[in-house]
């Protein structure tokens, strides 16, 4: 059985093996995080080649998403890499400290107006809010602080003040200057971290199409504002990213659960694509095996109807960053079994749709999911039709045939479409781009001979937006 719902893996040092990457795709990986908060420009670049290199050997499209480091304030690096804080100790952050000098009793913020802005009484998080600190005294370009909660605290961690939302535009310089890499990179996804509101959205996409670049824009809900202004971010961007690490912390972590199935319902019924994120297999930065509430939390995120599942730490520094995409691939595929009937969706039954190539893609799949079919093969310049037919739950593999590349480590994203390079060159009768579609599905032991498949295609192949019609084919060998 295929897995449907898509795994983003974030790189770090313990990706940084061409071998490791590969094994990694291999297992269920199809797409890959660059995180620009972390390592310099040089070790971006870096890691993008070798995305690409284990790619090739993996015989797969993989996507890729810069994800933009945003106005989040960080601790700076520690002497040794990191400190266990012990709860009632004290503890300093100092705007003056030199930034490898972390230790125990102090480490440096890049933020030099950070002891303006907060106060004795304050309560820090740091860590996504594993660390808690409780602010006692606020002197010159230190803040003293006593640990409240503590645990090993590690470099670059986030920080945040609890309840106070954070004032800074989304956009600072250095993302600009990511979006320029992206853009000349030919990027296929830029997260916009901390995105207040759909002007947000539109500003990186503006940005990217100067540079010349194409990217899908990925809208991180993670703060106050943009769980206000939830409905305009979805319409700005193409992709939602549940980013629970900070949402958790502005909004309580309390309410969470419910915030993510709300944010993937409306995320879906609107077109959009949708990644739950963080802390999804953490125990699995040091251990082998999940615990049993991970495998639950991965499960109810694709039962949630999540596009994708995403790793942090747990492939960037973690131990067993193999063997988390392993489990993770695994929960999923024992988790898309007990689906409820797929037929029974209700998508878009009320409502008009918008227009021809939305209505082909509802009529395939409610076609599809009423009647053995084995396959669904959309021919597409973008990925659009395909992405219309996977907002509709079905246990029927949705196969994007495209001579675009681009288009084929887009569509990695989409929950249950599967990219498929071809080109109609040649097929200059519907007989014979029929046979050259079977014979790529049988020479890909996708079918067998006498299977039903749904064909969507164009009257003019090569053409965007131009999908006007369904054929349901059954398969022969020529
Ligand atoms: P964000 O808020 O953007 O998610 P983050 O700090 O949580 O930022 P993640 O990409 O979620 O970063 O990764 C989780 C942790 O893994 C990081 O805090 C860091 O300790 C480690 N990590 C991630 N990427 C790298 C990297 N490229 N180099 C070193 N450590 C990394
Ligand atoms: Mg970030
Ligand atoms: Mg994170």
């Amino acid at each position: 059985m295929l897995k449907r719902t898509k795994i983003v893996a974030t790189m770090g040092p313990a990706t940084d093996d061409v071998e490791v990457l590969t094994q990694m795709m291999r297992a269920g990986m199809d797409v890959a995080r660059l995180n620009a908060s972390h390592g310099t420009r040089e070790d971006l670049a870096r890691r993008l080649e070798l995305v690409r290199e284990a790619s090739r050997r993996a015989g797969k499209p993989i996507g890729v998403l810069l994800d933009l480091g945003g106005p989040k304030i960080r601790i700076e690096s520690f002497r040794e890499g990191r400190v266990m804080l012990k709860e009632g100790a004290r503890f300093t952050l100092d705007t003056s400290l030199d930034p490898r000098a972390g230790t125990e009793e102090a480490v440096g913020v890049a933020y030099a107006d950070l002891p303006r802005d907060v106060a004795p009484g304050d309560v820090l998080l740091l860590a996504d809010g594993q660390i808690v600190l409780d602010v006692e005294a606020v002197k010159g370009t230190c803040i003293e602080c006593r640990v409240r909660v503590g645990g090993e605290l590690s470099d670059r961690k986030g920080l945040n003040r609890q309840g106070g939302g954070i004032s800074a535009p989304a956009l600072t310089p250095k993302d600009l200057d990511d979006i320029r890499f992206a853009a000349e990179q030919g990027i296929d996804y830029i997260a916009v971290s901390f995105a207040r509101d759909a002007k947000d959205v539109e500003q990186a996409r503006q940005l990217a199409r100067q540079w010349g670049g194409d990217p899908r824009i990925v809208a991180k809900i993670e703060r106050h504002e943009a769980v206000t202004n939830l409905s305009g971010i979805i319409e700005a961007a193409d992709v939602i990213m549940v980013a629970r690490g900070d949402l958790a912390v502005e909004m309580g972590y309390a309410e969470l659960t419910g915030l993510q199935k709300t944010i993937i319902h409306q995320s879906r019924a609107r077109n959009r694509v949708v990644i739950t994120a963080t802390q999804m297999m953490e125990s699995m930065i040091q251990s082998p095996v999940p615990t049993r509430a991970e495998v639950s939390d991965v499960a109810n995120a694709v039962m949630d109807g999540t596009d994708a599942v995403m790793l942090s730490a747990e492939t960037a520094t973690g131990r067993y960053p193999v063997k988390a995409v392993e489990a993770m691939a695994q929960v999923i595929v024992g988790a898309e079994k007990y689906q409820l009937s797929h037929s029974r969706t209700r998508h878009r039954v009320e409502g008009q749709f918008r227009g021809t190539e939305e209505a082909i893609a509802m009529a395939v799949m409610y076609t599809a999911n009423h009647m053995k079919v084995r396959a669904i093969v959309a021919l597409t310049e973008s990925g659009a039709t395909p992405l219309w037919m996977s907002r509709i739950r079905s246990d029927i593999p949705i196969y994007a045939f495209t001579r675009h590349e681009a288009t084929s480590r887009r569509v990695t994203l989409y929950r249950g479409v599967y990219p498929v390079s071809f080109d109609v060159i040649g097929a200059d009768t519907s007989a014979r781009l029929y046979s050259a579609i079977f014979a790529r599905l049988l020479e890909l032991n996708l079918v067998t001979e006498g299977d039903l498949v749904i064909l969507t295609k164009g009257e003019l192949s090569g053409v965007q937006g131009a999908t006007n019609s369904m054929l349901i084919l059954e398969v022969r060998r020529h």
